[in-house]
């Protein structure tokens, strides 16, 4: 096979015709813009320029194309990338349309097809590494951006009236699902070293080691099946769980944001991306004090345990007063002064890690009702289940958080603000794959799995030349 089937390398063109191609085009066009505008106010000139923006950009654009790859716009003989074959170009150049936001324009290229291995390529392609659709790299990262903030409808509307250039919502919808289906949770998060970079700095002259918080909680989003291949009716909606964590670090009066991952899965998937996370070790569990943080759930508790068992664990604090108040209600009556002295109590014997004297208490209180009767047996269980984790004094002494809020604020600014809009029922992999970009934003790695997905998509492309290169 040969080292190198093609010159993929710009090569300076010495003929400078593509530049005096360029004038004469913009010559005839400003002609035409004088023509056909009325040019008295600012937004006549300025919109008569914007309309043909993409255009002159576009022509531009191909002058420099011109200037450096002349040599693969008019090549005439290539070499099979694969079997090493000389091959001539077809007859006539083929048009492909090319749509970025730095223009638009047509290019005419040569063609090149082997029989022998059933191979066609366009050398001049892939040296430009241009994306498969006409709408290039820049457009489709412009159109995820867009699309994990607004609606379909509204993202294709916002895009057009920045860009002058029209677009579908679906469209923007398809190019957004595509980008995303290419990640998880791995791609989404912070690497191991920046997570240690920003321990490392928040530990300096510190004498203990940084609290870390996961917090974990599930919030619903509006979803609906997707249609089975053999009837394509349209599924009643139900809301499902997004289950996600946020993992932060607490400086002094504010928290340094690592990482956030939701998606809408069972706790099976919850802790397998648990799971993926300690085998990246992206925790640096011997330098930081790892706590967790979440209400009663079962799921919130069961795997994360076993994943990282060494965490200190913090019943989220207002979800355990909502518990205390409710018996506290039913046994005393609502805002009576018995039931505030008995609610005051009961904080004061938990902040002093004396769960089991609440426990005893409720044990042998009188139940006034049958009402009060079954949330007194709750609590009981309630803090039975959690008591290891309502030891609010020594907690909040060690600096640990003692409400789960900043996950709170995640599940608002991260799914809600997106999914929850009147009428959207999502599939939950659309759902999940909106998520997956939110998520990303607020963990600084969107531009980052940009990137790696225009190198993925292009290596797809063009990855029969690309191996014949590699061998
Ligand atoms: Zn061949």
């Amino acid at each position: 096979m040969p080292a190198q089937a093609f010159q993929v390398f710009p090569i300076e063109n010495s003929d400078n015709t593509w530049r005096d191609e360029v004038f004469e085009f913009l010559n005839e066009k400003i002609d035409q813009i004088v023509e056909e505008t009325a040019m008295e106010k600012i937004d006549d000139i300025t919109g008569a320029i914007f309309q043909n923006k993409s255009e002159i950009l576009g022509q531009l654009v191909l002058g420099l194309i011109k200037k450096n790859y002349n040599h693969l716009l008019n090549q005439e003989y290539c070499e099979c990338p694969i079997c090493g074959r000389r091959l001539k170009a077809w007859n006539k150049k083929v048009k492909r349309t090319i749509e970025s936001l730095g223009g638009c324009l047509d290019l005419y290229r040569p063609y090149f097809y082997c029989k022998n291995c059933n191979h066609g390529f366009y050398p001049l392609d892939e040296a430009l590494g241009l994306a498969s659709s006409p709408k290039q790299h820049d457009i489709q990262d412009l159109e995820a951006w867009l699309s994990t903030e607004l609606p379909f409808e509204t993202a294709a509307e916002a895009f057009k009236r920045c860009t002058g250039d029209p677009l579908s919502a679906d469209h923007m919808f398809e190019t957004t699902n595509h980008i995303a289906n290419h990640f998880d949770i791995l791609d989404i998060c912070p690497t191991k070293d920046e997570i240690e970079q920003k321990v490392n700095e928040l530990s300096k002259g510190r004498f203990r080691r940084p609290v870390m918080m996961m917090a974990i909680d599930g919030a619903h989003a509006p979803t609906r099946p997707e249609p089975s291949p053999w009837k394509g009716k349209r599924g009643k909606g139900e809301w499902k769980e997004a289950k996600g964590f946020r993992l932060y670090l607490i400086d002094t009066d504010r928290i340094i944001h690592l990482i956030s991952w939701h998606q809408i899965q069972d706790e099976k998937e919850f802790a397998e991306g648990l799971l993926k996370i300690r085998s990246a070790r992206l925790i640096p569990e011997n330098k930081v004090r790892l706590c967790r943080i979440g209400d009663g759930v079962p799921w919130i508790w069961n795997k994360p345990l076993e994943i990282f068992p060494t965490a200190r664990e913090v019943l989220d604090y207002y979800h355990c007063s909502e518990h205390i108040h409710a018996v506290a209600n039913v046994q005393y009556g609502k805002r009576n002064r018995k039931a505030q002295e008995w609610v005051e109590g009961t904080f004061t014997r938990l902040f002093h890690n004396n769960v089991d004297d609440v426990i005893r208490g409720l044990r042998i209180m009188e139940p006034v009702s049958s009402e009060a009767e079954e949330k007194i047996t709750d609590v009981i269980r309630y803090l039975s289940k959690n008591r290891n984790r309502v030891d609010y004094g020594s907690a909040k002494r060690a600096g640990y958080h003692l409400g789960s809020g900043a996950i709170e604020s995640a599940n608002k600014f991260i799914g809600h603000v997106r999914l929850k809009r009147s009428g959207a029922w999502w599939y939950v992999t659309n759902a999940n794959n909106i998520l997956k970009l939110r998520c990303a934003k607020y963990n600084g790695t969107y531009d980052r799995i940009i990137h790696k997905y225009i190198e993925m998509n292009r290596e797809n492309i063009y990855a029969k030349s690309s191996q014949a290169n590699n061998s």
